[in-house]
Formats: C-alpha cells, sequence, structure tokens
C-alpha cells in the first residue's frame, strides 16, 4: 500500500513538476552530436600547405574497397612541373558511391598519403538512386569540414613525430649512461 502511494506521488511529482528531463531529441532541428572517434562516411583531405589533395589518385584504396564502390583517375600535377608540389602526379577524378559504401575503412588503413578519412558526414538521404555518389569536390569539403571541426593532423606526420620523441629520448638515455659511465672512470 505504502509503495503504491509511493509511486502515485512520483508519478504525479514527474507530470506535474517535469523532474524528468525530455527525452526526444528533435532531429534533425537540433543534430545529434556524434563522438569524436565516431566513423562516417569516407571524405578527401586537403593539403593546406601546398593547396591541393593529398590525393594522388594511385588506386590503391580502390582496390582494397570490399564493396568496389569507388573509383578515380590520376593526371600529371601541374604544380610539381612549377616545382610547388613534390607530388608528380595528383587526383584527376574521384568518386565514391555512398550508398553501397559499407563505412569499413579500408580505404583509409591501406592509403599511404593520408589522403582520405572517415568523416563524421552520416546524414546523406537523398530522393534518386543514384543520389550519394559523390564527386571530388564534394568529397574534399567533406573532408575538409572534418579537418577543421577536428584540427586533423596527418597520420605520418603525427608517426613521425612519434618517432623523433622516441629516439630523442634514447639518445638522451644513452647520453645519461655514457656520463655516469665518464663519472666512474674518472674516480
Ligand atoms: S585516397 Fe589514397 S589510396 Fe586512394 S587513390 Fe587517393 S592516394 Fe591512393
Ligand atoms: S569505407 Fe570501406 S566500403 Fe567504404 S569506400 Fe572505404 S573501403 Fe570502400
Amino acid at each position: 500500500m505504502l509503495n503504491s502511494v509511493k509511486g502515485m506521488l512520483l508519478t504525479l511529482a514527474s507530470t506535474f513538476t517535469g523532474l524528468r528531463r525530455p527525452v526526444t531529441r528533435q532531429y534533425p532541428t537540433v543534430p545529434t552530436p556524434v563522438q569524436p572517434r565516431f566513423m562516417g562516411f569516407p571524405a578527401l583531405t586537403w593539403d593546406n600547405g601546398v593547396n591541393e589533395p593529398y590525393c594522388t589518385g594511385c588506386m590503391v584504396c580502390i582496390r582494397n574497397c570490399p564493396t568496389q564502390c569507388m573509383s578515380a583517375s590520376m593526371m600529371d600535377n601541374p604544380l610539381n612541373a612549377e616545382g610547388q608540389s613534390s607530388r608528380r602526379k595528383i587526383v584527376d577524378y574521384f568518386e565514391i558511391n555512398l550508398n553501397r559504401c559499407i563505412l569499413c575503412g579500408i580505404c583509409v588503413e591501406v592509403c599511404n598519403f593520408d589522403a582520405i578519412v572517415m568523416s563524421h558526414e552520416h546524414e546523406m538521404s537523398t530522393y534518386e538512386r543514384n543520389g550519394d555518389r559523390v564527386n571530388l569536390p564534394a568529397l574534399l569539403e567533406i573532408g575538409q569540414k572534418y579537418q577543421r571541426e577536428t584540427t586533423w593532423i596527418p597520420p605520418t606526420v603525427l608517426a613521425k613525430a612519434k618517432k623523433d620523441a622516441e629516439d630523442a629520448a634514447k639518445a638522451a638515455e644513452a647520453a645519461k649512461v655514457e656520463a655516469a659511465a665518464a663519472v666512474e672512470g674518472g674516480e
């Protein structure tokens, strides 16, 4: 009996005093934020230093994509001819059919040029059958948005910084051991 009364009081309190917070999110007016490591659709990155895509159109990701939803081609890089870029080849055409992408991330894993990322983009419903075939400018736009929002650093740059720090730590340790041995030898 007492528990029933307690339950009724709780129900009344929730109803009239708003104790329970609303659980309905007003999507899409209020978008649901994603976690930092959320994997949305793949997108291409932009090299702000040279002002061109990182992608060389090498086709490695395309050969490894399990759903064969990507296509690309490469061309000679005009900025390389002008001495402004170290990339001899650059992407000319790129397309991903996002309707067939299974978000596996293999394309990102196999790319040797930091050229592709799993972006935070996940709202791409369309009414047309081929509406999610996304071309090079659109992929670069999604990638640049991801780079801005996540302060993205190319993985190879991060790996090099980590290796340099490890090498410096090892060198410092070796110097310390050498100094200690020199002190011992002098005594
Ligand atoms: S995204 Fe990477 S692996 Fe794919 S074509 Fe471009 S450079 Fe090659
Ligand atoms: S995430 Fe997987 S399925 Fe999608 S484009 Fe990359 S390799 Fe293909």
